[in-house]
């Protein structure tokens, strides 16, 4: 099985010295999220997060969920489980207030994602959905609407899903057919079939409470006549009681690769009670606010599955002998496989990556607070313009990276990695739904380049290379001759997005099928940024601890030398353009 550390040091060295945003340290509510309050929260999930939640992976591995007799069950240990989760206030710790949240910031739920997606992604996917449809009902349902549901669902007793894929539409939702006719007293009767819905449905809640876009009677075909509907499995009462069963059914769970705890659900609508949630036929509107947060989310759960991979790979290569090092000049025994440059190359890349990301998503989590709630309507929406950016980036790159590190860390374990004991394919396993789901990494990258780039003029894009060489001017000869590589990286970015911009125009399919490499190279950039400023901080306060620093400028050494470069083959290989692709006839 695998052991598990929350990375607690890390984290409260980007809490402590990298919360530098004047904009997000403007936002008032935050000013009381003290270091020490955040110490305690962070030590707080760790222990559940080690203790408890870390053995479920196993468990729901072994033992994935079943549909027996109408009823979902899951995993053994995940009900004790996720009652204590509840009881100790972890689904609530995000949320408003006004409903029994706790209002932590982004800054703080984001660590606390990255902890829970490395200890059991499975287990995560229970309460991950219900904080998306928290998120979309809070921003577009009426008061009466939250007032009956978000309580139930902050406190953990009632969960929420977000049923948008059908048998017939998955990336393309205007082909959906779920309808929704509406009645005489305001509610919309509801009927279709929704496939793949992760916690459609189970035993660890009261209540399910269903996110589900359905197409009214007169709307009109595609994605202009899509509409957002709240359908819960039990029909609540005006007091807040449970009542009758909905029209709800589960018609199976799928049989998956990985994230087998989690119940993958096909849902069966018959005539189910529905009640609009903001405008009609704007239904895609609504439901993006909680795929985009969703996206985020996503991104950190490869964030924390490379982290246990990274943690138990380094364990390993320090117990394993194998083979002598080119240093070992005597003639007897084996090396630990740690002296192996090529070993060690392998861990450091993994290093590298996943503190660059992290430090990313720290920089991302504050720009999403400021987008959400400083006072300035012009500094909001620039920052939101900031997060919409990147959120493709941190879903896809997060998530790829996901899948090299797992595979490099069943690598390092060798056959010992393939085999099932020691718990490293799962994760592999288990990853490699997180480029698939809230949509492909392919569509985020078009997305990014179809939309995100050209969006406003393309002007986005030039802000944040802005933003970044602002950053850049700093006064510490030893940072040079990593702020040299990064500007020369921003150069091929620069050209890179002058190249698809002018392929839109031109021939769309080398915009398209340069797409990937597009996110890729943003992506990498952008963490190169995010490692400019810890390295900042790392010179800056050197002396205050300096172990700590030593590891993070050979870390950000490694990343400036060996993941950085890989910028310039993307775009040269983007660049050759797609014509011999398209010409090629497939027989
Ligand atoms: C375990 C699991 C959990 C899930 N949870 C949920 C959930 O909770 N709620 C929910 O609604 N859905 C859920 N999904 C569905 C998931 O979001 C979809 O599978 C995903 O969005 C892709 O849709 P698809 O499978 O229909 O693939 P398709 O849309 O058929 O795509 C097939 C391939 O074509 C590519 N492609 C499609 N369109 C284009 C295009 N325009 N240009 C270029 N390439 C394109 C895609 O990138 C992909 O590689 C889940 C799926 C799984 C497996």
């Amino acid at each position: 099985m695998t052991t598990y550390n929350a990375p607690i040091e890390d984290m409260m060295f980007l809490y402590e010295k990298l919360r530098n945003n004047k904009n997000y340290n403007e936002i008032e509510k935050y000013k009381e999220v003290t270091p020490d309050l955040v110490k305690n929260i962070l030590e707080e999930a760790a222990k559940i997060n080690q203790n408890i939640i870390l053995p479920l992976a196993k468990s729901g591995d072994e033992n994935p969920t079943i549909l027996e007799n109408g009823i979902v069950r899951t995993p053994p240990g995940y009900k004790e489980a996720y009652k204590k989760f509840i009881e100790d206030g972890w689904t609530s710790l995000s949320c408003d207030p006004k409903y029994g949240g706790q209002g932590m910031p982004k800054t703080v739920s984001a660590f606390f994602d990255e902890m829970i997606s490395a200890s059991s992604l499975s287990f995560k996917l229970y309460s991950e959905l219900s904080i998306g449809a928290y998120n979309c009902i809070h921003h577009h349902a009426s008061d009466l609407i939250k007032d009956k549901f978000l309580p139930k669902m902050v406190e953990g007793k009632w969960s929420g899903t977000m049923c948008l894929t059908e048998p017939v539409c998955g990336t393309d939702l205007g082909l959906l057919k779920t309808k929704a006719v509406e009645q005489s007293d305001g509610t919309f009767k509801i009927s279709g079939q929704k496939i793949f819905i992760t916690s459609g449905d189970h035993d660890l809640t009261e209540n399910i409470i269903h996110l589900v876009i359905a197409r009214a009677s007169d709307s009109p075909t595609g994605t202009k006549g899509i509409s957002l509907f709240l359908v819960p499995k039990f029909i609540v009462n005006n007091d807040g009681s449970i009542g009758s069963r909905n029209g709800v059914s589960t018609g199976s769970i799928e049989s998956k690769m990985g994230i087998k705890g989690s119940a993958t659900c096909v849902l069966n609508f018959d005539n189910a009670v529905g009640y609009m949630i903001g405008p009609k036929n704007k239904g895609l509107n609504s439901m993006f606010t909680m795929m985009n947060l969703e996206r985020i989310v996503v991104g950190i759960q490869g964030l924390g599955i490379s982290e246990i991979a990274y943690q138990n790979s380094l364990s390993y290569s320090k117990e394993r002998k194998q083979g002598k090092s080119n240093n070992n000049k005597s003639n007897n025994s084996a090396d630990l496989i740690i002296e192996h440059a090529d070993i060690r190359k392998s861990l450091l890349n993994m290093k590298s990556i996943i503190e660059g990301e992290r430090a990313l998503c720290f920089w991302l989590s504050q720009q999403t607070e400021v987008s959400l709630y400083h006072k300035d309507v012009k500094i909001r929406r620039e920052a939101s313009d900031f997060v919409s950016l990147m959120t493709p980036v941190v879903k896809s790159l997060f998530t790829d990276m996901g899948m090299e590190i797992t595979s490099d860390a069943m690598q390092i374990y060798g056959g010992y990695g393939y085999t099932k004991d020691q718990g490293i394919e799962q994760l592999y396993r288990d990853n490699r739904i997180t480029p698939i789901y809230e949509g492909t990494n392919s569509i985020q990258a078009i997305d990014l380049v179809f939309r995100k780039l050209v969006n406003k003029n393309g002007d986005v894009i030039k802000k944040y290379i802005n933003l970044i060489k602002k950053d850049l001017k700093i006064n510490e000869e030893k940072i040079e001759p990593f702020i040299k590589k990064l500007n020369k990286n921003i150069e091929v970015l620069n050209k890179f997005s002058d190249w698809i911009k002018e392929k839109i125009k031109s021939s769309k399919d080398d915009a398209n099928a340069a797409s990937n490499e597009y996110l890729k190279v943003l992506g990498l950039v952008a963490t190169a940024h995010a490692w400019i400023k810890v390295l900042e901080v790392s010179y800056k306060d050197y002396e205050n601890n300096k172990k700590f620093y030593e590891e993070k400028i050979q870390t950000a050494n490694f990343f400036f030398n060996r993941v950085l470069p890989r910028v310039e083959s993307y775009y040269l290989t983007a660049t050759s353009g797609s014509k011999y692709i398209m010409d090629f006839k497939f027989n």
